[in-house]
């Protein structure tokens, strides 16, 4: 097998010189650097590359060249690789090309020249990105294997689990892909044992189930101690952020989910609003990056691990887990953000992993290339869901009751929309159903403009409506709005119920529940702002408090 590729592209012989070089110097062991000319050049190495099998981690193009400029090749090459990470060389002064390649070629990074000295402007940018590739992608014919059917509920949420906890594996749809057959032959599995799991080791694991496979992947899933200062429950962007600031500041700190790290935010495609990042950035690797920063400092992660409940003791907090254990903590952060709503269309729970999904646009886009798929929903995360599935669907439609998206999705992700053909607005229309043999084969679709019905092919559908809190597992002290987010800080001293709840001499902290030492942060709370940079704030924000908390307790 060839290592990965590198792929270098510019039309100055001097420049190319140096970048080979410098790439070279310090990525031999483990990729291949190529060099290409012009843009013309580049498409058919890189054409060439796809026809041998081999992978490609990464292009860099100079952004001025005659014929085609840097922007259209990185555009030319994500079709080919939508994974390879894409990076324009700029002058200095080429600031405006940089923002529209952002825009239009979605590219991961710019670099300006001169980038001397290499190892201060060059090889972290490159580091960074080459390891985000290597946890997206998988060479082939290594490493870890799910083999399952496309729609399987059970697949799906296996998928959702390695994917959510950015453990790299290979899909192998076992209706489709012969290497499948082979694997499942040689190891004597019948088609309705799936999905199981192969190792690198080429050991196999069957009755698949996120606790068990996390268990044989090494991940740890008991707490090493049984006292903590701070619990966070949730390792969404206000979980990830909380137990940064805790660790740093010598909190003993656990942090666990009942899914995998990321919350929300991991499930986006593309985050392009979040400080500091103006290429965006990916939930998974903000998650991969947030996560090793925590764990870097010293705060404990397990996943997957659900709290079910909470019991208060005077200032100890006990937390009952899913697996039948209890943790206790002196301070809770309930950072359990939200979740989508149920489709409540005929047929919609019937399909559930079978070409119905919540959200999970990165998990299965890939499955339906050259397909047709629906996205419910006319907010951010559909927007960026529609984004994602056009790279591999032949046509995406957003079905929206109202009738545009001007007041439910910011104005660059329309701007997107509008620009990618194969995305279709559907206004004023309502799913009403979805139906198939096993798996999604057609939605039935209701104009609200004019009552009528139509039933059309649909080879899944992606849901990105109203959300609700994940707070149910709270103890019954914690006062909630009418809709169950958590009432905290001021917010909580003006409801009704306040004097009869809160029995302490002081005001409640800033994100304090009506529980002492109990705090909520992020899309938990009534009142959130929903975005991942105020998520990360108030978790930030809340190991202050939990300080002020044990200082007075
Ligand atoms: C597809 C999509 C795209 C988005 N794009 C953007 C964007 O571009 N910019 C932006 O600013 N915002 C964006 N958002 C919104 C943003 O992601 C959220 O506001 C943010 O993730 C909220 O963070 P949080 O930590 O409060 O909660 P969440 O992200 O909801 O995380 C909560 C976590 O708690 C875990 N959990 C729940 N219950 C339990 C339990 N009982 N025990 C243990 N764990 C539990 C869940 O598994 C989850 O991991 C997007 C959201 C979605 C869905």
């Amino acid at each position: 097998m060839n290592k990965p590729f590198i792929l270098v592209v510019d039309d100055d012989p001097q420049v190319l010189a140096a970048v080979r070089r410098d790439l070279r110097s310090r990525y031999r062991e483990q990729y291949t650097t190529l060099s290409a000319s012009s843009g013309q050049q580049a498409l058919e190495t890189v054409r060439e590359l796809k026809s041998r099998g081999d992978s490609l981690a990464m292009v860099i193009s100079d952004q001025r060249m005659p014929g085609m400029p840097g922007h259209e090749v990185l555009a030319g090459i994500r079709d080919l690789y939508p994974l390879a990470r894409r990076v324009l060389l700029t002058a200095y002064s080429d600031i405006d090309a940089a923002i529209k390649a952002i825009n239009d070629a979605h590219i991961d990074h710019y670099l300006s020249k001169p980038w001397d000295p290499p190892e201060e402007r060059l090889f972290p940018v490159i580091d960074e990105l080459l390891d985000a590739w290597l946890a997206e992608s998988l060479p082939e014919a290594t490493g870890l294997r799910l083999v399952g059917h496309q729609w399987s509920a059970r697949s799906h949420a296996i998928k959702e689990f390695l994917a959510g906890n950015l453990i790299p594996y290979r899909w192998l749809d076992a209706d489709a892909d012969p290497d499948a057959r082979a694997l499942l032959d040689a190891a004597s599995v019948r088609l309705d044992e799936l999905p199981v799991l192969f190792f690198e080791d080429g050991t196999m694991l069957r009755d698949l189930e996120p606790r068990r496979v996390a268990e044989r992947l090494g991940r740890p899933l008991s707490a090493s101690f049984d006292l903590y200062d701070l619990v966070i429950v949730g390792a969404g962007p206000a979980g990830l952020a909380a137990a940064v600031y805790g660790a740093s500041e010598g909190l003993r700190t656990l942090m666990l989910d009942r899914h995998a790290p990321g919350g929300q935010a991991g499930t986006s495609s593309r985050i392009e609003n979040y400080l500091g990042f103006p290429a965006g950035i990916s939930g998974s690797e903000l998650t991969r990056r947030g996560l090793a920063q925590a764990q870097r400092l010293g705060a404990e992660s397990l996943a997957p691990l659900e709290v079910t409940r909470v019991a208060i003791d005077g200032g100890y907090k006990h937390l009952a887990l899913a697996d039948g254990r209890e943790l206790v903590t002196r301070t809770l952060l309930a950072a359990t953000g939200m979740t989508y709503r149920e489709h409540p269309a005929p047929g919609i729970a019937e399909h559930a992993g079978a070409g119905v999904y919540y959200g999970a646009a990165t998990t299965e886009g890939s499955a339906f290339r050259g397909r047709r798929v629906l996205v419910i929903g006319g907010g951010n995360s559909a927007g960026q869901g529609a984004m994602y599935l056009a790279r591999y669907a032949a046509d995406v439609q957003i079905v929206v009751r109202r009738e545009d998206l001007r007041r439910t999705m910011s104005q660059y992700l329309i701007d997107q929309i509008g620009k990618t053909p194969n995305i279709r607005l559907r206004p004023c229309t309502e799913l009403a159903s979805v139906d198939g043999n096993g798996r999604v084969e057609h939605v039935g679709l209701k104009s609200l403009a004019d009552g009528t019905h139509q039933v059309e092919d649909a080879d899944a559908v992606f849901i990105f409506i109203g959300t609700q809190p994940r707070s149910d597992w709270l103890p019954g002290e914690v006062l909630r709005d009418g809709k169950g987010f958590v009432l905290t800080g001021t917010d909580l001293v003006a409801a009704e119920s306040f004097t009869r709840v809160w029995k302490e001499r002081r005001q409640p902290l800033m994100l304090e529940s009506s529980v002492p030492g109990l705090f909520a942060a992020g899309d938990i709370r009534a009142g959130a702002m929903n975005r991942v940079a105020s998520a990360a704030g108030e978790g930030s924000i809340v190991v202050r408090l939990v300080h002020q908390y044990l200082a007075m307790s």
